[in-house]
């Protein structure tokens, strides 16, 4: 029941294109980079990848995490102990019980979910209560993940058009050639990279900015 339960949240289009983009990012930085910055090159190439690598598990992790733990929905036909307290509470009619306290009914999920945020598709699933630290640290992951994979990529993509200059000029040990699908390939994790960093770090820069009016708003409440 609970693997059924797991494959249904993992067979969508959300997760499927998710991980899609997570290893297309992650294989084509691996390769161009081992081409000019080989880990054992350097203390600093191996400090870059394990710092990359890092970011890839975090990013994985965080992103398992939100979509499997879930948001924790209210349960069926809930009441709360003290009856009188169900005259400030709204009644949830599809689930058949009171809504807590911020608790939102998702039609997606087809539960009232606790502290709902909102539903992602990305994720299958609703980030609320439980779910919403991981989902956070998933973007964070994520976004920094991309910003360091558009750096190697940008100066790995310099490297394999200026390949003639680094023949000559440079340590023949670290000079990138690709084939014609290797580059497109890595044109396109590129735009990849720079979409998520624009898409989830613009997602990310909202959330913050009202966290933060949201504390001067209470700070002006309270003082
Ligand atoms: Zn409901
Ligand atoms: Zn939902």
């Amino acid at each position: 029941m609970i693997i059924r339960e797991l494959f249904n949240r993992i067979c969508h289009w959300g997760p499927m294109i998710a991980m899609i983009i997570i290893n297309c990012i992650t294989f084509s930085t691996l390769q161009v980079t081992a081409m000019w910055l080989p880990f054992f090159s350097s203390l600093n190439a191996a400090a870059c990848h394990s710092l990359f690598l890092f970011l890839v598990g975090s990013t994985l992790y965080n992103f398992f995490c939100a979509m499997f733990i879930g948001p924790g929905y209210v349960p069926f036909g809930w009441t709360p102990a003290d009856t009188n307290e169900c005259n400030y509470l709204q009644f949830c009619s599809l689930c058949k019980g009171y809504k807590a306290p911020r608790a939102h009914h998702c039609r997606k999920c087809k539960r009232c979910v606790m502290k709902m945020d909102h539903h992602c598709p990305w994720i299958n699933n609703c980030c609320g209560h439980r779910n919403h630290k991981t989902f956070t640290l998933f973007l964070i992951s994520a976004v920094c993940g991309c910003v360091l994979s558009s750096v190697l990529l940008f100066l790995g993509l310099y490297r394999a058009f200026q390949v003639n200059w680094y023949f000559l000029h440079g340590d023949r040990r670290y000079v990138v050639y690709l084939t014609i699908y290797q580059l497109g390939f890595t044109v396109f994790s590129l735009g990849l990279a720079l979409g998520v960093v624009l898409a989830v770090g613009g997602l990310f820069y909202v959330q913050v900015i009202a966290f933060i009016y949201l504390f001067f708003l209470v700070l002006h409440i309270y003082s």
